[in-house]
């Protein structure tokens, strides 16, 4: 396997204008000619599939809900980066492209952060003109806050709802698409396998989730926008439905997956508050514009909080991070709220929570301001644990959220498979080894909006790749293949039901590969997962048939993916013998318990290589220059 970046040559700044200067087009007309497979529609998959069919590829798009407005992109609360500098309180394009490489902790391709960050302002541009609600101050201009890791405000945000804007805006160009008959939409299917014929992705097989008929798609080349995989933890803030199957199946027929170790885990979320919890539910990040964090001084401290004293309060960010306080990045923050737990010192009931507290805010701004800037993030807490966040600090606690690992893509987000392209959440890029908020909205509708129309263009225009019949024979033997696993699944008929493998898989997966990690713990758990994996197959049990709607089924399917997957991202895990960004390893880091990087050993991208069932992966590394910035020792303080 060949890892190839393809960065173009030339200054930082320049690159992308060079590329799209030096790029082969494919000219209006011979547009239609070409047939482009998206996969999702979240926001990536939607603003690519409406941004390709606007530009005339015949398109076909494909999500497993029953609308392509409900994609797990509607969740998302606090807001979208760009270096608009509307603040005028020093922010760049040059600043936005350091703090995300900075945040990521030096483990990620310099061309591609500065060209998100560049697009950047593209972004806000077109949701403007699509009509996203942003929030906007009295004179009309469109308002900015702050987020984790950045000094400056440059989060665009539609109150706590910012991502079922960005969707809707996404949905309504898709909708306009599909109502010129330029989007094939296809609803409730679920793509099961990739169809790779002459080295290139040629197609896809899907399932129709209402009736089970197993189809065949061809197209001339294929997106994968099918978002991430914090699921492998089971309780996670992601949607119920979010899964890896995709990705991993491409991962099966070819495509490499990068940094699948690097999985983010937020710093506020509603703690767990029972074992038969099936998600967690994140507070926005841009609380923490607002809030301040803190735990009692003496451990085990049960008073109710407005009991306790200013001064037996430690609001640990603000003490140890003074520069970012409550604003330290998400890998720091997690981290400090666990440190403090595990002393003895955490709030509720479990002593794995820490205070939220707004008191402050309101005396400062008034109950209304607050009410304005975080309304319905407070509602939903105050629904979901029956407190008013108004008179009581929130109790929150990290959790899995975001992951910064996919498949492995270069500068045009081409995989290792020809034709086959990765948008989103579901590719690797930009983020390394930590996310900053609010930059997964951006990167994903740079990718749809802004960078796949330009690089899918040059492939077509270059390679000019035959359209695969259905009836070739890569097609029959894939479309047995996935008829066969489904088979095998209703097989088993056993007696324990999906989710109990996936709750022990998750189990296992946050005690010794969640927020820290250790080398004991990385091989018990690469001895257990083939344990629980051998389990499912002999014990799962999933009624019904296959050809129905069977909702039991696509978790299976699902599932037995994540079995697989989980012992990947171990084996990375294990493999990076260096702590970075959201990659903690407990066996590396300094004196005041801060993640120790290996620069001169680890400063590469891994790309996993599928060797076949039972077989360990084949690593291979891309190595990451920094030829523009300084590799620093990240510090917030
Ligand atoms: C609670 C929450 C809040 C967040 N808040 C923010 C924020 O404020 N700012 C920020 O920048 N980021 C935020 N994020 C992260 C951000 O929302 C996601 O990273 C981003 O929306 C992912 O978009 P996507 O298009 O890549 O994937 P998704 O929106 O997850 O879309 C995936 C699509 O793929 C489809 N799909 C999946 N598998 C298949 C399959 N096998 N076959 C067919 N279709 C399939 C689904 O149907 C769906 O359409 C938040 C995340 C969460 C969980």
């Amino acid at each position: 396997m060949q890892l190839n970046a393809r960065v173009p040559e030339g200054p930082l700044q320049d690159k992308w204008d060079n590329y799209r200067e030096n790029m082969k087009l494919v000219s209006p007309a011979n547009r239609r000619k070409f047939k482009i497979i998206v996969v999702g529609s979240g926001l990536a998959g939607a603003s690519a599939a409406a941004s390709l069919a606007e530009l005339g590829y015949e398109t076909q798009c494909f999500c497993f809900q029953d609308s392509p407005r409900r994609a797990h992109s509607i969740a998302a609360q606090g807001g979208i980066n760009a270096a608009k500098n509307y603040q005028n309180d020093g922010d760049s394009i040059w600043r936005l492209f350091y703090d995300t490489i900075k945040g990521g902790d030096f483990r990620s391709r310099e061309s591609n952060v500065y060209r998100l960050a560049q697009v950047s302002n593209n972004i806000i541009d077109q949701c403007v003109a699509q009509g996203v609600p942003f929030a906007r101050e009295y004179g009309g201009t469109l308002a900015n806050r702050s987020f984790g890791g950045a000094q400056v405000s440059r989060t665009f945000y539609a109150r706590g709802q910012t991502g079922q804007q960005l969707l809707l805006g996404a949905y309504s160009a898709l909708s306009r698409q599909i109502g010129l008959g330029a989007v094939d939409m296809r609803t409730r299917h679920e793509m099961l396998d990739l169809v790779v014929a002459d080295g290139r992705a040629c197609g896809i097989i899907t399932r129709n989730l209402i009736n089970g008929a197993i189809e065949r798609h061809n197209a001339h080349a294929v997106i994968i926008a099918t978002g991430g995989y914090s699921n492998v933890f089971y309780l996670s803030t992601n949607a119920k439905g979010c899964n890896v199957t995709a990705a991993y199946r491409a991962y099966k027929r070819g495509a490499a997956f990068a940094n699948p170790c690097y999985t983010q885990i937020h710093p506020t979320c509603i703690p767990v508050h029972s074992e038969r919890q099936a998600k967690l539910t994140l507070m926005s990040e841009s609380l923490r514009n607002d809030g301040r964090i803190w735990v009692p001084k003496k451990k085990g401290d049960k008073r109710p909080p407005n009991k306790i004293p200013e001064d037996e309060r430690d609001y640990f960010l603000e003490r140890k991070y003074p520069s970012y306080g409550n604003l330290a990045p998400r890998d720091i923050s997690s981290r400090s709220a666990k440190e403090v737990c595990d002393e003895g010192r955490g709030v509720g009931e479990s002593g794995y929570g820490v205070y939220l507290d707004f008191r402050d805010a309101i005396n400062r701004l008034g109950e209304d301001v607050i009410s304005e800037r975080y309304g319905n993030l407070f509602q939903m807490y105050e629904k979901i644990t029956d407190e008013n966040p108004y008179k009581v600090p929130m109790r929150i606690f990290p959790a899995p959220h975001y992951t910064m690992g996919g498949l492995w893509v270069d500068y045009d987000l081409m995989s290792t498979i020809p034709g086959l392209f990765v948008a989103g959440e579901a590719n690797f890029s930009d983020h390394g080894a930590n996310r900053l908020g609010a930059s997964a909205l951006m990167q994903g509708l740079a990718d749809g909006y802004f960078i796949l129309p330009n690089t899918i263009g040059n492939y077509l225009a270059s390679q000019k790749p035959a359209l695969v019949d259905v009836k070739h024979s890569e097609f029959e033997k894939c479309e047995k293949e996935v008829c066969e696993k489904i088979k095998r699944i209703l097989s088993v008929k056993g007696k324990r039901t999906t989710g109990v493998f996936h709750r022990t898989l998750g189990r296992l997966m946050w005690d010794y590969c969640g927020m820290s990690r250790n080398e004991a713990g990385l091989k018990k758990c690469l001895e257990e997962i083939p344990r629980i994996r051998e389990d499912f197959w002999k014990n799962v049990i999933v009624t019904g048939t296959g050809e129905h709607f069977n909702m039991m089924l696509e978790r299976a399917g699902r599932i037995a993916d994540f079995l697989e997957f989980a012992e990947l991202l171990c084996y990375d895990a294990l493999d990076r013998d260096e702590s970075c960004g959201a990659h903690f390893r407990e066996e590396h880091q300094t004196a005041e318990g801060e993640a120790k990087r290996n620069d001169a050993e680890y400063s590469y991208v891994s790309a996993w290589e599928y060797k076949g069932a039972g077989e360990k992966p084949v690593l291979h590394k891309e190595p990451l220059k920094f030829e523009f910035v300084h590799m620093a020792e990240r510090s917030y303080k």
